[in-house]
């Protein structure tokens, strides 16, 4: 089965937490984290439309500069979304240049840094290189709910988890899609047009049989149109595809509260990454750093009901032993699994 998106992590489980998720149809990807992003290659920054970040620890924050770099006279726009102080942060990572000439380059790059706050609260700012990246106030920006993105085909969510500080964990979700089956559209003898879009969202809706489609089609004919009910075009669909649920959880403390936030955000999640920094040995070292270790890491998976688990941002203090560190998380979270 295709998927909408293939996510992946940017560096090892050592390196700077960091998620690409490439959606190959489309020209175009989503990154989670903007650590280090010296292991993605230009071509694959420029796909870039939004980027969203958990934090702004440096080994989530840093690689800042180098989309920045090679984005500049390049890019139209890039959506940047974030926690608390985010804009206030970005501002000051752009303030930190000089710009007497970038109002001159002939691809004129917008930047729109979105922020969310633990009490719901959201604002967005916004920055030109018309303007030498003076903030100005964005365009509206109101999630829903937990919603911070919305599109026909996928959303993500964040929610708040706590790390010392607020930190957002994320949940990207492929919306149920329907496959066409195209010999039995050709079989009722019309033509594809904007009925199939009607058709799809009213299945996919769970509209009532009856519901009527008006069935426009062109061809070198001319204009046809007929009505037809939901329940006498179903055929043409060969199958409704639920959609993937992809979970994004890095740094956070081993809380009753950061558990019950994650299964609101994550319950029956097909893939998860989730940070796994130390080992259960060093638990209470994990306690002090605000972080997970890998048995807790797998534990929170089997909680949550993953399917499947990639367990990463790894403290180097067990570097070379990072399949010991991953084992660890893989036998909590398979421990009731047949
Ligand atoms: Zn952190
Ligand atoms: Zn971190």
């Amino acid at each position: 089965m295709t998927h909408l998106f293939e996510p992946r992590l940017v560096n090892d489980a050592f390196g700077d937490p960091g998620l690409y998720c490439d959606f190959r149809d489309e020209r175009r990807a989503l990154l989670f984290d903007l650590g280090d992003i010296a292991a993605l290659p230009p071509r694959k920054l420029l796909r870039l439309s939004h980027v969203f970040v958990t934090h702004a620890h440096m080994d989530h924050f840093a690689g800042f500069d180098q989309l920045l770099r090679v984005v500049l006279g390049r890019k139209e726009r890039i959506v940047l979304t974030g926690g608390p102080g985010f804009a206030d942060q970005v501002e000051h990572k752009l303030s930190a240049y000089s710009w007497n000439v970038v109002h001159r380059y002939d691809v004129a790059l917008d930047i729109e840094a979105r922020e969310v706050s633990p009490d719901g609260g959201a604002q967005s700012a916004a920055f030109s290189s018309r303007s030498r990246f003076e903030r100005r106030e964005g365009p509206a920006f109101a999630p829903n709910g937990d919603v911070l993105h919305d599109e026909s085909t996928f959303r993500v969510r964040g929610r708040f988890v706590d790390h010392g500080i607020p930190c957002l964990a994320y949940a990207i979700e492929e919306k149920a899609h329907v496959k066409m089956a195209r010999d039995r559209i050709d079989a009722l003898g019309v033509s594809p047009g904007p009925w199939l879009r009607e058709l799809k969202q009213a299945v996919l809706g769970g509209a009532p049989d009856s519901t009527p489609i008006e069935v426009h089609w062109r061809d070198r004919d001319g204009a046809h149109a007929m009505t037809r009910t939901v329940a006498q075009l179903r055929h043409v669909i060969l199958e409704v595809v639920a959609g993937r649920r992809v979970g994004y959880v890095t740094d956070l403390r081993h809380t009753p509260e950061n558990i019950a936030t994650l299964a609101a955000l994550l319950q029956g999640v097909d893939l998860l990454f989730i940070e796994s920094v130390f080992m259960d040995a060093d638990a209470a070292h994990g306690e002090r750093k605000s972080h997970l270790t890998a048995r807790q890491a797998g534990t929170i998976a089997r909680g949550l009901g993953a399917r499947a688990i990639v367990p990463f941002h790894h403290s180097p203090r067990y570097e070379g032993r990072g399949e010991e560190v991953a084992a660890e998380a893989l036998a909590a979270w398979s421990l009731t699994r047949s």
